[in-house]
């Protein structure tokens, strides 16, 4: 399952990885996680077309286990093209396993939950907004009103846009390739060499 939503989207939701369900459909957050999630964008006059969702994980992990840093490692590529095709303005990260791989830190989301930072993810400058998971808010009123707290201040996020963009550092390789394609520099007919010092009677 590797996300859904409006690829013209500002704002991207990144949560921790499919379930059964969200498997078997190809859709994320269908279940009541989803149904959170849908109700607080709706107070912020948003809906699910106006977002694009992916997740850490494309695959559900057994038994809905936490995530394993090496499959983290293997879905990030495929993470990062995902940001660099929305380009969002703000990427709200849900819960700790996003936070923490786009944050490359292990500081935790009760830290960090609400905090706007600025952060080059893959080749993008991004705001990057972290969130508690809707899931830890479902049977928790208190991290609720947390969640709900920090969403409100999203519409305010998306209007200051995306941070300014630095120009995209070329790889190595492209440089090669510029200078294989660049043409030889000619030489200067004879004519116009510049004569030795010593015939133009100068010493
Ligand atoms: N939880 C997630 O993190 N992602 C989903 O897609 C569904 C539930």
């Amino acid at each position: 399952m590797f996300g859904a939503g409006n690829a013209d989207a500002e704002l991207m939701f990144i949560g921790e990885a499919p379930g059964a369900n969200e498997d078997r459909l190809g859709l994320p957050f269908v279940g009541a996680a989803g149904k959170l999630l849908d109700k607080l964008l709706g107070e912020i006059g948003m809906e699910r077309g106006d977002v694009f969702i992916a997740n850490t994980l494309k695959c559900r992990p057994p038994d809905n286990r936490d995530p394993h840093p090496n499959e983290i490692a293997s879905c990030q590529d495929y993470l990062h093209r995902q940001i660099e095709l929305i380009e969002p303005a703000v990427i709200c990260t849900l819960g700790n396993f996003s936070t923490k791989l786009l944050r490359a830190d292990s500081t935790g989301i009760t830290r960090l939950h609400g905090q706007e930072e600025i952060r080059v993810i893959g080749s993008r400058a991004v705001r990057l907004y972290p969130l508690y998971h809707p899931a830890a808010a479902l049977y928790t009123p208190s991290t609720l009103e947390m969640l709900r707290a920090d969403f409100q201040r999203i519409p305010a996020l998306l209007r200051e846009g995306a941070p300014p963009q630095s120009e995209p550092v070329p790889e190595l390789a492209e440089l090669l390739e510029l200078e294989a394609e660049m043409p030889e520099p000619e030489e200067p007919p004879v004519a116009d060499k510049p004569e030795p010092a010593a015939q133009l009677g100068l010493f």
